[in-house]
Parts: C-alpha cells; sequence; structure tokens
C-alpha cells in the first residue's frame, strides 16, 4: 500500500498494455472491464467447438508487442506462438489473383508476371518508402500534449516525408502504372476504416511495413495476446475486475482534475490519475458529467469530426477445411466506388469488396480436425447512416456476401458446411462493445485528427487523466495501440511519480 493508485478503464488492447506496463512499473493498478472477459474488439469467443477472434486478424509490426512484453520484463515466447504467415494474403480481383509474399524474389516474380512494365516499381517502393518510414515512425512514438512538439528535431525531419497534399492512392500511384498494382498497395488503409482516396499519402508507411516486416498470426487466435496480457497484469499485482462497468468518471469541476471511477453497482474508487481505455467517442458520451467537457463533446464528435467506418461480421463454424488462404481480400469490380458509397453512407449494391480469413488453414487449434473456423469482415458504413440493421436487412446481407464468396472463391458448397454461424452489424458494435457510431477504428486519421489535433495521450480535458486506445495518438491498429500505452504509462511515471 501507500503506491500511487492508478485505475484503468477497459481490458482491450488499450487498457491491458497499459495495466501491464504500469503494474510492472510498480503502480498499484485497478483495471475494471465490463465485459465477462478481457480483450474488447480484440477478445476472442467459441461457437461450440470453434474459436474466432472478435476483431483483429493481422498482426503487424509484432517487434513492437515484443518490445512491450521486454518492457513488462517477459519473453514473449513464455506467453505466445507467434507464426509468420508466407504467403501474406490473396489478392483476389475480378480478373486477376495475386499472392502477395514478405519474400521480395518471390513478389517481384509474381509482379513481373501479372503486371509488366513495373518491374523497377518495388525496388523504388522500398527504397523511397524505407526512408519515409526511419523518418516517421519514431515521431509516431512520442506524445504531442503541446503544439511545440511539432518543433522537436525528429518532427522537422519528418516534414518532407509527410507528403501532406496527396492521398494514399495519388502517392502510392507515382510508383505502379497498373490499377490493380495500386489498389493491391494502397488497400491497407481500410486497416484505419478509410478509403485509399481519403488516406493522408504519410500512411504509405503501412504498405512498406507490412512488406517489410510481415503479417503473424498468433497460435489460438490473436486474442491470446489479450490474455497475455491479462496473465502478465495479474503476476504483476494489477487487480483486474471483470463484469464491472464503470458508471461515471469523478471529476473535480473548479479544479478540472480525476479522482477515481463510479461503477455501475453504485461503488466508488479513489486513484491518483485514471486511464480511459474505453472506447474514446463513448467514453466522451458517457462517462463524464454532462457540461464538463469543453473540447470533445458528444455533439462536437458526431457533427464536426470524422469516424472509420464500421464492420458487419460472419462468423462461420464449417463442418469442412477449404483449401483457402489464411487471409484474402475479395475486390469488388469497382472498388473506388464501393469505398465512395461507404464515405457517403449509401447502399452497397450487390458488388463489394471484403476480407476471409480461413485461419484453419494454418492453426488447427480453432476447429476441429477437418472442419473450420471462417470469418468474413465486410467494411461498411458507420451508424450516422442509421441503418437499422434489423433481421431482414442482417438476411439479406448475409446471402448477398455468401453470394460472392460461392462466385469467387472454391467455397461454392459453403451453405451446406456451415453448422455454427454469428452475425455482428455495426448496430452490435455501438450497443454491445460500447463503440461510439459503431465506428470499429476509431476517429478517423486524416491530418485534422492526428498528432496534437488527435485526443491526447495526458487528456487535455482533465488532469490526472490519460488516453490510451485507438482513440488517442498514435492511432488506431494494435501496433500503434501498443505505442498509445508506451507513450502513456512514460508520462505517467513522469508526472504521477511513484
Ligand atoms: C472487426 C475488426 C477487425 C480489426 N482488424 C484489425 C487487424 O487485423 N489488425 C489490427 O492491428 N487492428 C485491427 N482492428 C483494430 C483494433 O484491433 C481495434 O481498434 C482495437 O482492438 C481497439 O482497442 P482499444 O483498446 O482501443 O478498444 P477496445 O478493444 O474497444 O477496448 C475497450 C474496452 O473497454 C471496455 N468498456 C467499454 N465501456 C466500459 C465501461 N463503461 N466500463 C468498463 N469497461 C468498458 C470494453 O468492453 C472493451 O473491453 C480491428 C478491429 C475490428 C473491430
Amino acid at each position: 500500500m501507500g503506491k500511487k493508485h492508478i485505475c484503468v478503464i477497459g481490458a482491450g488492447p488499450g487498457g491491458l498494455s497499459a495495466a501491464m506496463l504500469l503494474s510492472y512499473k510498480g503502480y498499484r493498478v485497478t483495471l475494471l472491464e465490463k465485459a465477462s472477459r478481457v480483450g474488447g474488439r480484440n477478445s476472442g469467443f467459441e461457437l461450440g467447438k470453434y474459436h474466432f477472434d472478435a476483431g483483429p486478424t493481422f498482426l503487424m509490426m509484432s517487434f513492437i508487442l515484443k518490445e512491450l512484453f521486454h518492457e513488462a520484463g517477459r519473453n514473449i515466447e513464455d506467453y505466445l506462438d507467434l507464426i509468420k504467415l508466407s504467403p501474406m494474403y490473396k489478392l483476389n480481383f475480378p480478373d486477376v489473383i495475386l499472392h502477395t509474399s514478405q519474400d521480395k524474389i518471390k513478389l517481384q516474380e509474381e509482379i513481373n508476371h501479372f503486371f509488366p512494365g513495373n518491374e523497377h516499381s518495388i525496388a523504388r517502393f522500398f527504397k523511397r518508402e524505407s526512408s519515409r518510414y526511419d523518418h516517421m515512425y519514431p515521431c509516431l512514438q512520442k506524445p504531442y500534449s503541446k503544439f511545440s512538439a511539432f518543433l522537436s528535431k525528429d518532427f522537422i525531419r519528418a516534414i518532407p516525408h509527410l507528403s501532406l497534399t496527396r492521398s494514399l492512392y495519388a502517392l502510392l500511384s507515382t510508383y505502379f502504372n497498373n490499377e490493380h498494382l495500386r489498389v493491391a498497395f494502397t488497400f491497407q488503409s481500410k486497416y484505419l476504416g478509410m478509403s485509399p482516396w481519403e488516406c493522408p499519402g504519410a500512411f504509405s508507411i503501412i504498405p512498406y511495413i507490412e512488406y517489410a516486416y510481415g503479417i503473424d498470426h498468433v497460435k489460438g487466435g490473436l486474442h491470446r495476446i489479450s490474455h497475455a496480457m491479462e496473465k502478465v497484469a495479474r503476476e504483476e499485482g494489477a487487480d483486474i475486475r471483470l463484469s464491472t462497468p464503470v458508471k461515471k468518471i469523478i471529476t473535480d469541476t473548479k479544479t478540472r482534475t480525476v479522482g477515481g471511477v463510479v461503477l455501475e453497482n453504485g461503488e466508488s474508487v479513489q486513484a491518483d490519475a485514471v486511464v480511459i481505455g474505453s472506447d474514446f467517442g463513448y467514453s466522451m458520451q458517457s462517462l463524464f458529467e454532462d457540461g464538463f467537457l469543453k473540447k470533445w463533446k458528444p455533439s462536437v464528435l458526431r457533427d464536426k469530426k470524422r469516424f472509420s467506418c464500421s464492420t458487419f461480421m460472419l462468423y462461420l463454424g464449417l463442418n469442412k477445411l477449404y483449401n483457402e488462404p489464411h487471409h484474402q481480400i475479395i475486390f469488388s469490380k469497382d472498388y473506388k466506388d464501393n469505398l465512395d458509397r461507404i464515405v457517403k453512407h449509401q447502399k452497397l449494391g450487390n458488388d463489394y469488396s471484403f476480407y476471409v480469413r480461413n485461419a484453419s488453414i494454418t492453426d488447427s487449434t480453432l476447429a476441429p480436425k477437418g472442419h473450420s473456423a471462417l470469418y468474413v469482415l465486410v467494411p461498411v458504413s458507420n451508424r450516422k447512416d442509421l441503418l437499422e440493421w434489423d433481421e431482414n436487412e442482417k438476411a439479406e446481407f448475409r446471402k448477398q456476401t455468401l453470394e460472392i464468396i460461392k462466385k469467387r472463391t472454391s467455397m461454392t458448397d459453403i451453405e451446406k458446411h456451415i453448422v455454427q454461424e454469428k452475425i455482428v452489424t455495426p448496430a452490435d458494435w455501438e450497443a454491445r462493445y460500447n463503440v461510439f457510431l459503431g465506428a470499429t477504428f476509431n476517429l478517423g486519421h486524416n491530418l485534422r485528427q492526428m498528432l496534437y489535433f488527435r485526443p491526447r495521450n495526458s487528456f487535455e480535458e482533465a488532469k490526472r487523466c490519460y488516453l490510451v486506445g485507438g482513440g488517442t495518438h498514435p492511432g488506431s491498429g494494435l501496433p500503434t495501440i501498443f505505442e498509445s500505452a508506451r507513450i502513456t504509462s512514460k508520462l505517467i511515471e513522469k508526472q504521477i511519480p511513484l
């Protein structure tokens, strides 16, 4: 006792990383989670004998996760079994199928074969983008609490690499003269829930990172990361209380300081600092007393800020294992039109792009022998479109998506092999997972919502209040969420020393 007490709201990747790091540093940590298991969007669930990840399936920059465990005094190998995927994924265009690889020779051969005239493009891409990455990444690892952060040496050196005036698509088009190749190297903006035509050019570091460092799978599913973090935090003495929703953050309006939280069950938990790991928009809407927030009011978020798309999910337990790759993206004929419709909240029609994960081809622990746990993610508009996703809409969209799978893959008889099934819609993300607008990838990553302009790790609206997770700096996606916890825990160490 006598230690500084940090209360963390939400055991998603952000809250868990923070709890793990802070408890290892010696803080008394109480992590409060509304659900009955940890993980948030990165949690797992079972349908009969089939095991699923709710959200993340691509682990990029696994070295950051390793560093995080190391910073908590652990070897990741003692907790998780990481598997590098090769090929990385199948890009299923209506007229070409491309298998991408981290192996540069294989990648080059594939490109030479399908896209003659782009033989030198890849070398140029790696040379230029590795330099951009080297300059930019260190800038993402720092807090932007003050405007003067833009005057740091690192940031000034990175300015020529920011490509502020170009979209990701425009920037990558300077390397590749083929439309499919341009899409192959820009669709990664969907990891941020954005279209390559609206995503800033600086995010070309994402395709670079993917090809330079590869993609990992975690044996048993990516939600195992959440359980591993829970284990480390508990080993370090953190008190992790599941099925314990927070009702309000305790604030002093005069001093604009937080002092702890009140739980839904009426109990008060006093703390020296509160770390908000629950979804940013939801937290602003629900956890502060009315009138406390000045800058990030829910009405401002809803009307003035940009949020990512949402996702329609199909989790299928199949009594068959198809010979389809671990990751596959099925592209519609007109990809740009498809993404524009999502941004403009229009109906998708009957030709749209989506992602299919057949992880059982790599990982036999997810389903009984000869069976598979199939995961389908369709990017759709967030809840600003006010679509109810009632039973009819769900059934229609499910049917349409299975039709496309049947036409575009070898899973032509998929329907008769479905033995377990679950659907999650944007409305479910909002209601069940407390995700504001069901925007699964959080606040958008346009320039006005990045760095200093994104909600800050040391939260600008209240003292002793900190943010982690996809809604704060550096952004949504697992590696950046891990970075957010690293940045925030360092700030706490400095501002609230033990
Ligand atoms: C379908 C999908 C696919 C994705 N794919 C990838 C991918 O392949 N790779 C990748 O890097 N990223 C991916 N992402 C993005 C990334 O995984 C998520 O953005 C990330 O999990 C969000 O983490 P978080 O900690 O910010 O929030 P969350 O995971 O939402 O965690 C917040 C936690 O707070 C809890 N909570 C909410 N309200 C309260 C309350 N009042 N009291 C207590 N607890 C509360 C929630 O239950 C939850 O556990 C994906 C996301 C989704 C949804």
